[in-house]
């Protein structure tokens, strides 16, 4: 079967592998499979990771055949929960079973869903309802993670919230705030094109990073934002998103920094008595959370999906996710 497989640092083939079955799991044939920048990370050697290694982590299929005693049948479609999980330790334990302390995530710790068809255990799988097209699906991972990075932040019709990074992940948070009832949503981006598309997406305001400072401080009337999500993953943007959270907010930081090397302003976080989250992957529930949204189309999917190709075109497709003329590039069979 057709894999996509990274063999070093900024090299990747559309390659025939062997099936992927092991005992007890459910095979699941690929409809949908989304490439994001920790993808691209993972293929340019920013994450350690052994090689060769089959790539990607955000994958919707069919089920096509099932072990014994499985509860799931042939033919439902499922989104894959891509952290890997032991289902023993005292994190799995606990419902973290996505920071599970001998567990990693498909695709950078394990080979990944970017191949014909993979081999999972039942757990990992989530039904996802015939209503939601499947196109669509191919964003229900990012949904889900999306969910878990605003569990437990708080959000009420008084809330100036900010997203810095208005890709894939920076609108579906932008999203899931109104949704929320989040009062007022600032979108923050150097495209042109994202700008509009947020604009249509519900944002109160727009601007472009220069002039983040200045829009803010109008509309907060000099207080900052009570919430800052930060989609981009960078340093810089993380410093930015400190400077424009106000007294007593709260920084999520969604985009992964790799770097890790850089300094926090640690006198200015306690000044303002800032609150930092670092969420990562999402929960079993938070994905049926994304699932649920999606159903009740509640989020607006569909205009965040600006190309396909099928897994023999690889190359062109991570060419095009990288290129910043798209926003989610999804493969297909
Ligand atoms: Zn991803
Ligand atoms: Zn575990």
């Amino acid at each position: 079967m057709k894999a996509v497989v990274t063999t070093g640092p900024g090299v990747l083939e559309a390659v025939d592998v062997p099936c992927r079955s092991e005992e007890g799991t459910v095979s699941v044939r690929l409809e949908r499979a989304g490439i994001c920048g920790t993808d691209l990370n993972i293929l340019d050697g920013a994450m350690p990771i052994r090689y060769p290694l089959t790539l990607g982590h955000e994958m919707v299929g069919t089920v096509t055949r099932t072990p014994p005693g499985a509860q799931i049948s042939p033919g439902a479609r499922v989104l894959v929960n891509p952290s890997i999980n032991c289902d023993a330790c005292y994190l799995c334990e606990s419902d973290r079973a996505h920071l599970c302390s001998r567990g990693g995530l498909l695709g950078r710790d394990a080979d990944g869903v970017f191949a014909e068809t993979i081999g999972v255990p039942e757990r990992f799988l989530h039904p996802v309802p015939e209503g939601i097209g499947l196109a669509e699906a191919g964003l229900l991972q990012v949904l889900g993670t999306v969910v878990h990075s605003q569990q437990n932040v708080p959000v009420s019709s008084e809330t100036l919230a900010v997203v810095i990074g208005l890709g894939v992940s920076g609108l579906l948070h932008l999203q899931l705030l109104n949704e929320r009832g989040a009062g007022r949503v600032i979108g923050i981006t150097r495209s042109r094109r994202k700008l509009d598309l947020a604009r249509n997406l519900g944002a109160h305001a727009v601007a472009t990073p220069d002039e983040a400072m200045a829009v803010v401080t109008e509309i907060s009337e000099g207080r900052g934002a009570d919430l800052v999500v930060e989609a981009v993953g960078t340093e810089a943007t993380v410093l930015q998103a400190i400077e424009l959270c106000g007294y007593s907010g709260c920084v999520v930081i969604y985009g992964t920094v790799t770097g890790g090397m850089g300094k926090l302003p640690f006198y200015r976080l306690y000044l303002k008595e800032l609150t930092l989250r670092f969420p990562r992957a999402a929960r079993a529930a938070d994905y049926d959370t994304a699932i649920g949204l999606a159903t009740q189309g509640r989020m607006e999917l569909a205009p965040l999906i600006t190309a396909h190709f099928p897994l023999g075109q690889a190359a062109a497709a991570f060419a095009a996710a990288r290129s910043g003329d798209h926003l989610k590039v999804l493969l297909t069979r």
